[in-house]
């Protein structure tokens, strides 16, 4: 059984306890991270913790108590429940006041803090990295602050679903005919050795994976543009791939039933994993 913290306290998980009028429970008021873990240790964990503080300003949410006590606490977890490889989840809801109301409650009120380990042997050699995965195009009907990591998932979390259904593996989303991204991660395709990736703004989330991914290829000197693109043109690049905290860099290998290339991983996609999980490794606290 796990090891779970809430609120201050380590508990087994079966003995966590979060009240019914969270309004991350009742509204989805909630923001979170995932910070994956390398031979022990945390990938980006500054990264992280600069976007949730990020997240939680813009939806002036106060900070809660053990903001600075965060790299402790995900570490304490990582050992407690023994995380070679895996992942740390951690979610700050605006917590409860005792009651349901769409008013914030008041300022005082203690943030929910929740994190849980999730082991996943095998992350830095995922066999589907060696396949490559298959996505399917859906649109995006989010709302318009992607770029805040809120806990309402369920949108992405019906791609996936609708991906599985079409026998691909993921879902990359897209608005006024330009992909976004993906369910879950950042969308990235490659032509003419180019590295093409949507540019930042309030559409897309500010991948932690995707700002260390660019900084890689850059230093590498491959040529790296930040613009929109289409699902037609994906179709028609030498590869595509994908970037998050849990994947990596996956490569991409077929969309909406076209095949990229000879429908194996590319060599851009996989030498930035390569590159990504090696640098991971050695810059992981
Ligand atoms: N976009 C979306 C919508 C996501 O949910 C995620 C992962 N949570 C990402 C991109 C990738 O972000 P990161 O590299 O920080 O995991």
């Amino acid at each position: 059984m796990r090891t779970v913290y809430v609120n201050g306290d380590y508990i087994p998980e079966n003995e966590a306890k979060i009240s019914v009028f969270d309004r991350g429970f009742l509204m989805a008021d909630g923001v979170y991270e995932v910070t994956s873990v390398l031979g022990g240790k945390l990938v980006d964990f500054e990264g992280h913790a600069k976007r949730l503080e990020r997240s939680l300003n813009e939806l002036d949410m106060p900070k809660p108590p053990e903001f600075d006590d965060l790299l402790e606490i995900h570490r304490e977890l990582v050992r407690a429940n023994g995380i070679d490889e895996g992942l740390v989840y951690l979610q700050v809801t605006r917590g409860s006041d005792g009651d349901r109301d769409f008013v914030f409650p008041s300022a005082e009120t203690r943030p929910t803090v929740v994190m849980f380990t999730q082991a996943k042997p095998g992350l830095a050699e995922n066999p589907a990295a060696k396949k490559g995965i298959k996505v399917i195009s859906i649109d995006d009907i989010r709302w318009g602050r992607r770029d805040i990591k809120t806990v309402q998932l369920l949108y992405p979390s019906m791609g996936k679903m609708m991906a599985k259904a079409k026998g691909a593996d993921d879902a990359w989303m897209v608005e006024d005919g330009e992909v976004t991204e993906g369910t879950s991660n950042n969308a990235y395709i490659v032509k003419d050795g180019r590295i093409i990736t949507r540019a930042l703004s309030n559409d897309i989330l500010h991948g932690i994976t995707r700002a260390a991914v660019l900084r890689f290829a850059r230093e590498a000197q491959m040529e790296v543009v930040e613009r929109n693109f289409t699902i037609d043109e994906a179709q028609k690049a030498d590869e595509a791939f994908v970037t998050s905290a849990s994947t990596f860099v996956m490569p991409v290998v077929e969309i909406d039933g076209a095949t990229l290339g000879d429908g194996t991983p590319g060599p851009v996609a996989r030498r930035l994993r390569e590159i990504y999980v090696d640098e991971a490794r050695k810059a992981a606290v």
